[in-house]
């Protein structure tokens, strides 16, 4: 039998080591603490959590709780410290930090398969036949393994960055200023244009660039040499997630010609183009939220409301959320993922938690459980059957390695991501409750039969 490498103690990781182990596997968990820190770790403990103790929703029949009731049904060591460790938080799952590190540490000690080596890893095998490695290292991963990645993968296959454009409630867009339009009547006209004319950029374009931004973290700076860089710093960004302000510095015209870009957007009313756009997005099926296309912007929240509302159309616009930057290290799992977290190139490689490009502490726990059972299945010279699609996990595994290439970036999971109900059923139940009802059920069941198959 294989080896099995775990690289990462915080969720993911430890996950995987005790599911791996569960199946007899040997397991050595390396964890860089207390040795080496990241920029948001305060601690040297085993599934830190790095800023809530929230591991969402308990409600029946909610995509959160779906997700968590197929890893207790396939006995998610983490899950059952979090249950061990919950404080009341009305229907979330919520835990006290320090007593769930408390128990996962003792899970991982308590094992005898697994072997806990405080290391920063900096090197990646592929050539090692002997061992299959699963790599946990999570948003913050070490420069050094960073690069490592990049060597096995290909520089661009790497973000350092997440960046989160802002979502404005639909109903609260006046659509009386605003118009549906493909660009270049190309397909259909999904998109809602918000036109300016000269004047009204040129006011947009200075409050744009002299709004008042956040402060840059330390820890947000692109990592480099492995250091943790001294504050203050200034934010390195990948061209293709600049902050809309920092764009805008570039020139007065940069806008016009890039993510504010009219052309072929003809105005109904006018017949022509506007001087500039703002293009929204629908953001889901109910179509009732619209996120701002490039407008991933580093600017302050309330700054973000005032600056954000002279979009014509936007005046008294809600905002769901604003736009964010922040460090997340993930590979871009649709072009580099099989469907048991395996890298295509190098297949004794696997990916898991937020470095996979799922987003979320339940999520990355998740990902750990599935990248557990796969790594034992190929440890014993097994092949691993994938997870059902119409499950929580299942939809998760088909987000990331089936998202469509360009815009892929991490999430958390939502009904947007489960398999719909077919059409005809669609139509007949209009209740929505009833529909994720059936969803789940039929989720659960999927994931039961896939259990009862696939130990290895
Ligand atoms: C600042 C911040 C706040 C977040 N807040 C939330 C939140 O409130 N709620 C939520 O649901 N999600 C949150 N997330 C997102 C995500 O859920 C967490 O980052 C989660 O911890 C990811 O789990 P993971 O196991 O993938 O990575 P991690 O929990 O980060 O675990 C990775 C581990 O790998 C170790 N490591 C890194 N490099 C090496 C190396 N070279 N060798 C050995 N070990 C290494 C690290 O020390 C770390 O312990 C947050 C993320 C960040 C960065």
């Amino acid at each position: 039998m294989k080896k099995i490498h775990v690289i990462g103690g915080g969720l993911a990781g430890p996950e995987a080591a005790l599911q791996a182990a569960s199946f007899g596997c040997e397991v050595v968990l390396s964890e860089m603490r207390p040795l080496r820190s990241t920029e948001a770790h305060q601690t040297g403990e085993f599934a830190e959590l790095v800023c809530s103790n929230s591991l969402k929703s308990e409600s029946e029949n909610t995509a959160p709780w779906l997700l968590k009731q197929e890893m207790r049904r396939a006995g998610s060591f983490l899950l059952q410290a979090a249950d061990a460790s919950a404080v009341p938080a009305g229907h979330a799952l919520a835990v006290d930090r320090v007593e769930f590190s408390r128990r996962v540490a003792e899970l991982i000690a308590a094992h005898p398969k697994i072997e806990v080596r405080r290391e920063e890893v900096a090197r990646l095998d592929e050539t090692d036949g002997e061992t299959i490695t699963v790599l946990a290292s999570g948003p913050l991963t070490s420069s050094p393994l960073a690069a490592e990645l990049q060597r096995l993968t290909g520089a661009e296959q790497l973000a350092f960055y997440d960046s989160i454009s802002p979502i404005v409630d639909a109903s609260t867009i006046d659509m009386d200023r605003v118009y549906f339009a493909a660009r270049w009547d190309k397909g259909t006209a999904d998109y809602i244009n918000c036109p300016f004319t000269k004047e009204e950029y040129e006011a947009f374009l200075d409050a744009l660039t002299t709004a008042e931004t956040v402060e840059a973290k330390s820890w947000e700076a692109l990592p480099t040499d492995g250091a943790v860089t001294a504050a203050p710093v200034t934010m390195n960004y990948f061209e293709g997630c600049l902050p809309i302000e920092e764009t805008a510095r570039r020139g007065r015209d940069t806008l016009r010609f890039g993510p504010m870009k009219p052309a072929g957007l003809t105005n109904p009313k006018t017949g022509r183009w506007p001087y500039a756009a703002v293009q929204l997005r629908q953001e889901n099926l109910r179509a009732d939220s619209y996120n701002l296309v490039g407008f991933q912007n580093h600017l302050k929240f309330g700054e973000q409301a005032r600056v954000l509302r002279m979009i014509p159309g936007l005046e008294h616009a809600t905002f769901l959320r604003y736009g964010q930057i922040h460090r997340n290290t993930y590979i871009h799992a649709p072009s580099l993922l099989t469907e048991t977290l395996q890298l295509r190139a190098h297949p004794s490689i696997m990916i898991a938690g937020q470095l996979s490009g799922v987003e979320g502490y339940t999520e990355s726990i998740a990902s750990g459980l599935l990248a557990g059972r796969y790594a034992a299945a190929l440890a014993r010279g097994l092949q691993p059957t994938p997870v059902p699609r119409i499950t929580a996990n299942g939809s998760l595994t088909h987000y990331i390695t089936h998202a469509e290439h360009k815009k892929f970036q991490p999430a958390n999971i939502t009904f947007d991501l489960l398999l719909p109900l077919e059409e005809e059923l669609r139509k007949k139940i209009r209740d929505k409750k009833e529909r994720h009802r059936i969803q789940c059920e039929r989720a659960l069941e999927a994931w039961d039969a896939w259990l009862a198959t696939s130990r290895a």
